[in-house]
């Protein structure tokens, strides 16, 4: 590896493709593109790990692993895992990169899908709206024939209780919500199912 220290912003500009400077990157995706850059000098790769590059770069690991997973969408930036190490990054040349008005759209997809990462996240769902809510409580309620699933009642106000509750990693997946009554659902609270029948007995 050819590997360019440098000191100074002057010397930044060497390895930094001017047409950068209109790219439209936030500060943060910029200050990782040029660590990248100082750390590849010329056509070689960088291997620094993200919690490393995140300190050099004064900002936390998550908003680090962002700005990475953000280069690497819009092209400016080749990821090639190297299982048992870090990740080795390539700077690819201008003309593959994307067109700068799918920044937007590359940031909100790089702060959702964490796909390109060394340590994955936890997986992120998206909160339903009111009326999709409404929805899947009512399939909740039909598939469960408008009875409590803890206490066999019918005759109750019916919650949609998640299982697994939501603060403890549950989803708003069918397969994670059962129909109860509002008795057996407030008795609940944020415990499971196994936790809450293992107090009540
Ligand atoms: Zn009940």
């Amino acid at each position: 590896m050819n590997k360019v220290e440098i000191s100074d912003g002057r010397d930044l500009e060497a390895v930094i493709p001017a047409v950068l400077d209109d790219y439209g990157l936030d500060p943060y995706e910029f200050r990782i593109y040029g660590r990248l850059a100082r750390r590849c000098g010329s056509g070689g790769t960088a291997w620094e790990s993200v919690s490393s590059m995140a300190i050099a770069c004064g900002m936390g690991e998550q908003k680090a692993k962002q700005c990475l997973r953000l280069l690497c969408i819009v092209g400016l930036v080749e990821r090639r895992s190297r299982p048992g190490h870090s990740s080795e990054y390539l700077l690819l040349p201008a003309s593959g990169w994307s067109d700068p008005s799918d920044l937007k759209g590359a940031r909100r997809e790089a702060s959702y899908h964490p796909n390109v990462e060394i340590a994955p996240d936890k997986p992120r769902y998206r909160r339903p709206t009111i009326p999709e809510w409404a929805e899947i409580r009512q399939s909740v309620f039909i598939r469960d024939a408008y009875t409590c699933q803890y206490c066999g009642a019918s005759d109750q106000k019916l919650h949609c209780d998640h299982i697994l509750p939501m603060s403890r990693g549950g989803t708003n997946e069918l397969s994670n919500l059962a129909t109860a009554c509002k008795a057996c659902n407030l008795s609940k609270g944020s415990k499971t199912a196994k936790e809450w029948k293992g107090g009540a007995s």
